[in-house]
């Protein structure tokens, strides 16, 4: 059988999405076939919605459709977490940290040719006024331990009275902020240690 050319386009889009195999994504393709014109103009509309009105937060980097997010907007600005994307905000969240995030937009990683001044730093520096406590939630790895160094070290010349603190490893060693269950992250967050 002759392959539907349209068919395989969009199943080669579905495959670019994360944890998406062949099948799955040929699934995918052949639900939006079958479904009607409304289900997929409203699918259309979803992608380039979130296109046009999602961006940075000038103040921490995370995703927001204002120019200044509701949590920067809202929350008590003392106490920032400091993460190296937006992906890392939701299951900290879910610890019930209460201060705001600054996204650095990455780690440290000679291997992918990124230096520290490709991270949101100066942006950090920029809001450091009445903030009390720094909080390092890069992950426990070799990149976000070195990152997350390297932040220490700098900010404690900066300001000597910040304190500056990291989640407790209790999390293995090379495991993702992303993937960690809610209980050891918030047993990690409140029994933080000071760098
Ligand atoms: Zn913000």
């Amino acid at each position: 059988m002759k392959p539907i050319k349209s068919i395989e386009r969009l199943t080669a889009a579905f495959r670019k999405l994360p944890g998406v195999g062949p099948k799955t994504a040929w699934r995918y393709a052949m639900s939006l076939v079958d479904a009607d014109d409304e289900t997929a103009r409203e699918f259309c509309d979803a992608i380039l919605s979130v296109k046009r009105e999602v961006h940075r937060c000038i103040k921490c980097g995370n995703y927001t459709e204002d120019e200044i997010c509701e949590t920067c907007l809202t929350r008590d600005n003392s106490v920032i977490c400091v993460v190296a994307y937006p992906k890392d905000i939701p299951p900290i969240e879910k610890t019930g940290f209460g201060g705001v995030y600054h996204v650095l937009g990455g780690t440290f990683s000679p291997r992918e040719g990124r230096g520290i001044d490709d991270l949101r730093v100066a942006e950090l520096v920029e809001r450091m006024k009445g903030v009390k406590e720094l909080i390092i939630a890069t992950n426990p790895d070799l990149e976000g331990e070195a990152t997350a160094l390297y932040i220490a070290t700098k900010f404690r010349k900066l300001y000597p009275d910040v304190k500056i603190t990291r989640p407790a490893q209790g999390i293995s060693v090379g495991s993702e902020m992303e993937f960690m269950d809610e209980a050891t992250l918030t047993r990690a967050f409140s029994s933080r240690r000071e760098m």
